[in-house]
């Protein structure tokens, strides 16, 4: 039906809906929205809102000029309606089926008086809570008189009401005055300056509120849960600051973030949105990072905005079952006001840009985020993922900001569309490990012994990037100092050093040698590993008393340290366990898929084919809290839990792959049959196989002319890393024969120096070189290292935007002297400086076979500039040079001339934005002359002047090889741009 029918038809109910409740509020906020989408003029919201006019009559007038009106504006207004009424009174209304799409209008308009209008929505709540400062600031520049703010002020309105007639009386008084109130806005949208500054006094009961709220979140946050039961480690003694960056990269330039930048300014992609989310791997700290913003919230030392945190958990949000309102879910989930619930609740209504909401673990929430289900009102129930996913994308709670933490994959395209901005968390760098194992050991002897033996041993370095591993890896320290030859490489080697560690610590008198230890506790082992399993299958992460009776587990297995007593800020799961840590529960249902007689012969394949594992688990014994009680529930929460359970399921495989490694099969000998766990090793080889066949089939056949390239698919890297685990040669030969690419492309995939090491391992069995395109990952110069071993496959490195600085340079180069096929290498936009110049030199002058070097946006000087001329004239391979967005100056465009004077390979030559003068291009042009390779020239944003271009048009007068020099932005006029143009066209301005 078309939208003015519906229009019409629905009239009653649509007054009815609109005016029943006597608050004006949704006609306003629908007003808001059509007059911010050009659906309604200045005129007509005037015409409509007649102030002293009755509630019923604005509304009718509203309806009466939408259908005059047409099609469209009918479409806009259902759309306006469909967002703003509360669900159950959008649900008896029909809507179009075209219903529009309130996208927001561009955010810079032609003048401040037009921004009033298009953003309208979003500054009626910006201004709550401050509106007294913005009547301030206009009283004070003489704008408003004191008769405009009592007119604002008056008593009858709520604070959005007030807010809406500030913008009115702003826009009657013309574009210079709604320019100050939009800089007024702006200003207080800055980090410290909305609470502090805003000399808000909040009630009593608020401040007590306040109090007892930030205490509870202090004593949640003050240890480590990891420690619980080690020690008792607090918080504040062992924290390293992680590598966060923006996951924009084009925003990356602004350097590494801080905490605070996660709700500053720093990198936001959509301004309208509130939800900020903190995303990266397994184990990479982002629980931890949360705890530490809660503590230093809790102390004032942080966010001092925010005069209310309410932190929370989704793995526990999970075992709420009742339908919530926000304030049952804000009060029963974090902290109960001992008086005057409304008046708090309503004063964080009033204030949301005084509140931060965080919710960690996004991903272990049974249901995938989904934005069907619309509810606004704050007083309405609903399930708690329908809550969540509400605050999420702002239609509740708008203005409050909510800091989410999620694994990589769990952030899916439609809940990218709902963010502010996101952060991706990339564990600790170089000196954060170093940090860490000082803090952890306080015996500076012992520190210096563990920093030593992770420098002899790479592998297990690059796996110390990952915060949890650096944990187990000086926890187990005794255990990896001992271990000399056998020392720990692949993740399930350190795993099982920490199973083995704190098995051993239950019985510190036997011996550590042999097999033995996993025997004697392997009823401990198997009865987690179940527990593990089943809450794997069935996403559940939290264990009550009954679900560890169930299983068999008994005290004793609890006081292994693998099971923790869950936090909870509420008091009514005072009894809960969970395993240390995630990876820990994926490590033990792998160990109990590898162990166990019980388990169906299909696990190993579903587990691999990322299926659905319940049907493939046990008859469940325990969780009946976590499976549904109907089939069609079932299908439905099956449907909703996929999303969830793969992460898990892909750790789990990997340990499954480690576990299953000839390596440790020594280690199942006494615990299980020999040929069952070889069975099992077989169905996982295959099932590897498998899944790269499956991969390499998915790659297109090149185009005519061009090299076979192949994208990787996320899992395609996860495949890798199971083959590392496995740590079996003839297997990954097998699984690389049969790729036949030109070019990987393995660019934005999370690769680290953990996935450096098994991409090496795997990739060096390759038949054919390749070109390796690793752009825009997090590989370092850990990771740079680690690729070492598959360099003689590569034919082409592509390290854009990687962290990589002249150590791993140096390392690099070293090595890749000596591969034959080794041809061109970018790295754009790392952290080189004149000190690794050398090694390119030397790389130059060695390898005459040598095609690309590109190396823009570092900081090479004058100084580098000079080295690398040294290897360019020792050169005859070289046909493109790119060093964009360096400082080399004339002095070094100098140099690099000179060392290409008797130069006839190069093709392509970028000095683009260096600070190359008249100078520098003279220098150049002495070499066009007489050149007979170079084709394009590029001298783009430099300070040339007109002196500079005429040496090379002088030039090219002897040189006809040469297609274009290009000279846009430098110092020169228009006319002098133009003069030229006439005499060189192949000058290109
Ligand atoms: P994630 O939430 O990303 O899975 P966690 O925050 O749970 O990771 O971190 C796992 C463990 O790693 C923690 O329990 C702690 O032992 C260690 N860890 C993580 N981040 C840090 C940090 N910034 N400083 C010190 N230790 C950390």
């Amino acid at each position: 039906m078309l939208a003015k029918e519906l229009v019409l038809k629905q009239r009653t109910t649509i007054l009815h809906a609109l005016c029943s409740s006597g608050s004006t509020e949704h006609l306003e906020r629908i007003l808001d929205i059509l007059l911010a989408q050009g659906g309604l003029t200045w005129e007509d919201y005037q015409n409509i809102q007649v102030l002293g006019r009755a509630l019923y009559a604005n509304a009718r007038q509203l309806l009466d000029l939408v259908y005059t009106k047409g099609e469209d504006t009918c479409e806009l207004f259902l759309a306006a309606l469909k967002l703003v009424l509360p669900e159950e009174q959008a649900a008896v209304l029909s809507f179009s089926e075209s219903c529009s799409n309130l996208e927001d209008k561009d955010e810079y308009q032609s003048t401040s008086h037009h921004t009033l209008l298009t953003q309208r929505p979003s500054l009626v709540y910006k201004l709550q809570g401050c509106i007294d400062g913005a009547l301030e600031t206009l009283l004070d520049l003489g704008h408003f008189s004191s008769s405009d703010c009592e007119e604002v002020r008056l008593p009858i309105y709520t604070p959005t009401q007030q807010a809406r007639r500030l913008l009115d009386q702003v826009r009657s008084k013309g574009d210079s005055v709604a320019t100050v109130l939009l800089q007024y806005i702006h200003q207080k949208q800055e980090p410290g300056s909305a609470f502090n500054q805003s000399n808000l006094t909040p009630p009593k009961e608020v401040l007590k509120y306040q109090k007892k709220l930030s205490s509870s979140v202090s004593a949640q946050a003050c240890f480590l849960s990891t420690y619980g039961g080690t020690s008792h480690m607090p918080l504040e003694d062992i924290y390293i600051d992680g590598q966060l960056e923006l996951a924009e990269d084009s925003v990356n330039a602004q350097g590494p973030l801080g905490l605070e930048d996660i709700v500053g300014l720093a990198g936001i992609v959509n301004k309208e949105a509130d939800t900020v989310i903190v995303s990266g791997e397994a184990g990479s700290g982002k629980s931890t990072l949360l705890q530490r913003l809660h503590l230093l919230w809790a102390q004032g030392a942080a966010l001092r905005d925010f005069l209310l945190l309410f932190p929370f958990s989704c793995r526990r949000l999970n075992s709420e079952h009742n339908e919530l309102s926000v304030q049952e879910l804000l009060f029963q989930h974090c902290c109960w006001p001992d008086r005057e619930q409304a008046e708090i609740f309503q004063f964080i209504l009033d204030h949301p840009h005084l509140i931060l909401f965080t919710f960690d673990g996004l991903d272990e929430l049974k249901q995938s985020f989904s934005d069907e289900q619309r509810i606004c009102c704050p007083t309405q129930r609903a399930p708690v993922h329908i809550l969540l996913f509400n605050l999420i994308q702002g239609s509740l709670m708008k203005g409050v900001q909510k800091v989410v933490t999620s694994r990589s994959e769990a952030v899916s395209p439609l809940l990218k569309k709902h963010l502010r901005k996101e952060v991706v968390l990339k564990g600790f760098s170089p000196n954060g490990i170093d940090c860490f194992v000082k803090k952890h050991h306080r015996d500076p002897t012992v520190a210096a012994k563990v920093l030593e033996s992770l420098q002899a041993n790479t592998a297990l370095l690059g796996l110390c990037h990952s915060p949890v591993l650096c944990w187990i890896v000086s926890q187990c320290h005794k255990e990896l100092l001992g271990c000399g030859e056998g020392s720990p490489k692949t993740i399930t080697d350190v795993y099982l050093m920490i199973l083995q560690h704190f098995l051993q610590h239950q019985s510190p008198l036997r011996s550590t040698m042999g097999s033995g230890w996993l025997q004697e506790h392997l009823k401990t082992v198997l009865l987690l590993g179940q527990l593990a399993f089943e809450g794997i299958t069935t996403t559940c992460y939290i264990f009550s008393g009954t679900d560890l009776e169930a299983c068999g587990v008994t005290e004793k297995d609890i006081c292994m340290v693998f099971l923790t007593k869950s936090k909870d800020m509420s008091s009514t799961h005072s009894k809960c366990y969970e395993f240390l840590h995630m990876t820990m529960q994926c490590f033990f249902a792998a160990l109990f898929i590898v162990l166990s007689s019980n388990t169906n012969r299909s696990v190993i394949p579903k587990l691999f084919e990322l299926e659905n594992m319940r049907e493939a688990g046990l008859s469940s014994v325990c969780f009946r809290a976590c499976l549904p009680s109907s089939d069609q529930q079932q299908q439905a929460l099956e449907k909703e839990t996929k999303a969830a359970e793969t992460p898990n399921l892909q750790i789990t495989a990997m340990f499954v792959s480690g576990l299953l490694s000839q390596r440790h099969q020594k280690l199942w000998l006494h615990c299980c049959p020999s040929a069952v766990v070889e069975k099992k090793a077989r169905q996982v080889a295959r099932c590897l196989s498998k899944g790269m066949q499956k991969h390499f089939r998915s790659i297109p056949q090149p185009v005519q002319g061009e090299k076979k390239s192949m994208h990787a698919m996320p899992d395609f890297v996860w495949l890798i890393k199971c083959l590392y685990e496995m740590q079996e040669s003839r297997i990954a030969k097998d699984a690389m024969s049969k790729l036949e690419v030109d070019h990987l492309k393995l660019t934005y995939c999370n690769i680290g120096p953990v996935e450096c090491t098994a991409l090496a391992y795997v990739l060096q069995h390759l038949r054919n070189p390749v070109g390796l395109q690793l752009d825009n990952n997090s590989v370092g110069d850990v990771g740079v290292e680690q690729l070492l071993p598959c360099m003689h496959i590569c034919s082409s490195l592509y390290l854009r935007n990687n962290n990589i600085t002249d150590e791993g340079v140096h390392k690099l180069i070293a090595k890749s002297i000596q591969c034959d096929s080794f041809q061109k290498i970018a790295l754009f936009n790392n952290k080189l400086t004149d000190a690794c110049m050398q090694n390119f030199s030397h790389l130059l002058k060695t390898k005459q076979d040598f095609l690309s070097l590109r190396l823009g946006n570092n900081n090479i000087t004058a100084e580098g500039a000079k080295q690398l001329a040294e290897g360019l004239k020792a050169n005859h391979s070289l046909k493109y040079l790119g060093l964009w967005g360096n400082k080399i100056g004339d002095e070094g465009a100098e140099a690099l001339a000179n060392g290409l004077e008797s130069n006839s390979s190069l093709v392509w030559l970028s000095l683009v934005g260096n600070g190359v003068g008249s100078a520098g291009a003279c220098a150049l042009a002495n070499i066009i002359r007489d050149n007979t390779s170079l084709e394009e020239l590029w001298l783009t944003e430099n300070c040339i002047t007109k002196m500079g271009v005429e040496c090379l048009i002088e030039a090219l007068k002897h040189n006809r090889h040469v297609t274009s020099i290009w000279l846009r932005n430098n110092a020169l006029s228009l006319e002098e741009v133009e003069e030229m143009k006439q005499r060189e066209s192949r000058l290109i301005f």
